[in-house]
């Protein structure tokens, strides 16, 4: 692809993602505002913030990378658990969450860690020339694609921070929820969950885990919060 063509594109993924952002931001200060006083009712934001963690927004592990925040630099050190890589200091902690799903499903690998900008622009290239070939014409094929494939530079892969993992020929829904049940214990969160891809940008995906270490995780669970919204209510804390 051609760097005049990508610029197009970019535009054209970038534009949208930052509408819905905006709107969402939009609506999350409304919704703190047309809340009743503390003092009588409890609003909703006020009691997400009930316990949340002591943490800044500018911790490594909370690094947010999506269609709004590319990602342009690259991990420091990377390590290696099974066959992927990972930044080297979630390495430990990759390899347990694996070990604990494996006790699920015995078949459970790492299908993907860490990947180069360039590797991620040739798998998206990859797929776009896939629906191409299948009868797509290129807008569609490049529309289906930015709701699975993340752009060059928006993808999490390239902070060695996020891993795939699930059996190779796939996971039935039922064993995933137990993964996804186990995954904040060690730090993880399931990145693009179901009826969040207004805000994720991505559609839903059983098996893309972030690591944002326990207690953000713990937190970002247990208040059903993806990491837009949990950053977001960081940098609302007073
Ligand atoms: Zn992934």
């Amino acid at each position: 692809m051609n760097k005049q063509k990508m610029t197009k594109l970019s535009l054209i993924v970038c534009l949208p993602a930052f509408v819905a952002t905006n709107f969402f931001l939009w609506k999350w200060d409304a919704a703190s505002f047309l809340s009743p006083p503390a003092s009588t009712t409890e609003g909703s934001s006020l009691s997400e913030k009930d316990g949340l963690p002591s943490v800044s927004v500018d911790d490594w592990e909370l690094v947010l990378v999506n269609r709004d925040h590319l990602f342009e630099s690259e991990p420091k050190s990377l390590a290696t658990v099974g066959n992927i890589r990972v930044d080297s200091r979630i390495a430990r902690a990759t390899q347990d969450f694996l070990a604990a799903a494996q006790v699920i499903v015995l078949d459970e690998v790492l299908l993907s860690g860490y990947r180069s900008r360039a590797e991620q622009e040739q798998l998206y290239n990859e797929r776009v020339a896939e629906l191409e070939a299948s009868g797509f014409d290129q807008v569609e094929a490049e529309a289906t694609v930015r709701s699975q494939v993340q752009i060059p530079g928006a993808s999490e892969h390239q902070t060695g921070l996020a891993v795939d993992m699930s059996e190779e020929a796939g996971q039935l829904d039922e064993v995933a929820g137990k993964i996804r049940e186990l995954a904040p214990k060690y730090g993880f969160v399931l990145r693009y969950p179901e009826g969040k891809s207004h805000i994720t940008g991505l559609d839903f995906e059983s098996w893309h885990f972030r690591y944002v270490g326990v207690e953000n995780a713990q937190y970002m669970e247990k208040h059903d919060l993806v990491l837009e919204e949990y950053l977001a209510l960081l940098k609302d804390r007073k």
